[in-house]
């Protein structure tokens, strides 16, 4: 394998969007940098292919992007420079009941509160401090270590976050539908709504769709990918495609190497160096359960029973606390759920580019246990056709990605597990493994920067980030 030079300052291996923003970084510090992609795109998990017909753009992986835009590093970059451009869909959630009734996020937060009526209140009450310094609280949620910039925003955060999903809607919420709708938002956890710190994620996702709304990127997430590599080649950094690493002699040599992977992968590269202590507490890394993804070319906008749902970019469909809560548990357990939690987005709704003009296309992901080779795309459109009836007729082409065949398209989705390991309690901060900088390895010029580092799973670069930082 040939490389522009035979020594480099440093080298990052992936080229997801933490090993793009260490790559971006490190360049901004070191003279020469080269990123290496497995894939012949790079991407990682914000790749968009034609995964069904010709002139439908699907995205792959991650589809709906508020940690993006609201990531402190990506804004950094004004990445409109280099052609990225979001779309806001008119509502930014739909959560519908069975029947045809649903409630929303609005982005205004007080247009949202007005919907659910005698829980309305307690809604604003609960997010209005968040919302409102939204901007504070998560440059400090989304940092390595709980060192908050703004400790008394952060406690009270901290309160209600701390506390399991089910207790909080439980304790604020009296209607079964309020809670069913913060049900859906912390079951991106992907752990049981009755762990700690699971209401983290409702009350988080909630503060960026009212914050800064839940956008999705102008003709595909690989459009953001684009943009952080030229943004990346702009400062004279080398990008090297169709280079999977098994061992470090696949690379070139250089004072320091930047892994975009996780514990598993990391522990099957040869040659690294790293301790046996190291490598003990690596193989202790927990994975969590899988995503079954479905996309689909159809012939029409999805005719949702419920008005709301065909004007929001993201859909979920799970019905109450109590179903979503015994389905995330189903996946979390090793079971398949019958009726599983469904996070849907449509978005050719907003942005035209995705599909020839009247077509439509959309995504769709459910949780199956760990490394689960089960196609629940028949069992996903059944949920659909019932709050949408007529949704089968517009299939023209679908296509289907089981967690088997996640973790075959990207090596970092180990058992199709999208967060790069659980993140629970437990492995929240100490991922991968407890330490004042957990990026660094026992091999003083190898660190990890993907999101089995803090803060964890979501496109926002951050893990890259201040693992480069930290170099
Ligand atoms: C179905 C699905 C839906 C999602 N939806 C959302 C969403 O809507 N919003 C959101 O914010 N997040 C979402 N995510 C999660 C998000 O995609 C990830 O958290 C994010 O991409 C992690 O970034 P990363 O850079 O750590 O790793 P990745 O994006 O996984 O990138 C890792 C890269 O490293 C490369 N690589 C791995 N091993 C090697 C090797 N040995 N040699 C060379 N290259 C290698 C891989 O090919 C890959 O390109 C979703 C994920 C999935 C799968």
């Amino acid at each position: 394998m040939s490389f522009e030079r035979d020594h480099y300052d440093a080298v990052v291996v992936g080229a997801g969007p933490n090993g793009l923003a260490a790559a971006i970084t490190l360049k901004r510090k070191f003279r020469s940098v080269l990123l290496v992609e497995a894939k012949e795109t790079v991407g990682g998990g914000t790749r968009s292919a034609e995964l069904t017909l010709p002139g439908f753009i699907h995205d792959v992986c991650s589809a709906v992007q508020p940690l993006a835009l609201s990531s402190p590093f990506f804004r950094q970059l004004e990445l409109h420079r280099y052609g990225l451009e979001w779309i806001h869909p008119e509502i930014p959630l739909a959560h519908p009941f069975g029947d045809g009734e649903a409630l929303c996020l609005h982005r205004s937060l007080e247009a949202t509160a007005d919907l659910l009526g005698p829980d309305g209140r307690a809604y604003r009450e609960m997010l209005q401090p968040f919302v409102e310094n939204h901007e504070r609280l998560l440059s400090d949620v989304l940092k390595p270590l709980p060192l908050p910039e703004n400790p008394i925003l952060m406690a009270r955060f901290g309160l209600k976050a701390l506390r399991t999903a089910r207790n909080l809607a439980e304790a604020k919420f009296r209607g079964a539908q309020t809670r069913a709708l913060f049900a859906g938002l912390a079951a991106h956890a992907m752990i049981p709504l009755e762990k700690p710190a699971t209401a983290a994620f409702g009350i988080l996702l909630a503060v960026l769709a009212h914050g800064v709304g839940w956008p999705v990127v102008k003709g595909g997430s690989q459009k953001l990918a684009e943009a952080l590599a030229a943004c990346f080649r702009e400062s004279g950094g080398e990008i090297r495609t169709g280079v999977e690493v098994r061992a470090m002699g696949d690379l070139p040599r250089a004072e320091r190497y930047v892994f975009d992977v996780t514990p598993r992968q990391l522990l099957t590269i040869e040659g690294l160096g790293i301790s046996e202590g190291y490598r003990a507490k690596l193989s202790r890394f927990r994975y969590g359960p899988g995503v079954c993804k479905s996309d689909w070319a159809l012939a029409g906008p999805i005719p949702w029973k419920a008005d709301a749902c065909r004007r929001a970019g993201t859909v979920h469909l799970g019905g109450s606390l109590e179903e979503i809560g015994a389905a995330i548990r189903d996946a979390h357990e090793g079971r398949t759920c019958p009726a599983p939690y469904v996070v849907l987005a449509q978005q050719s709704l907003c942005d035209p580019t995705r599909a020839p003009a009247g077509r439509h296309t959309a995504w769709a992901y459910c949780h199956v246990p760990h490394g689960s080779p089960e196609d629940m795309t028949p069992v996903i459109e059944e949920r659909i056709e019932r709050l949408a009836p007529g949704f089968r007729a517009l299939i023209l082409a679908r296509s289907s990605m089981p967690a088997t065949a996640m973790e075959r398209h990207n090596a970092n989705y180990v058992g199709g597990d999208i967060n790069g390991g659980v993140q629970d309690l437990r492995q929240l901060y100490s991922r991968p493994v407890l330490s004042l900088f957990p990026y660094r390895t026992s091999q003083k010029n190898i660190y990890i920067c993907s999101s089995s580092t803090p803060p964890g799973g979501g496109v926002h670069g951050l893990c890259g980030y201040y693992a480069a930082r930290g170099l």
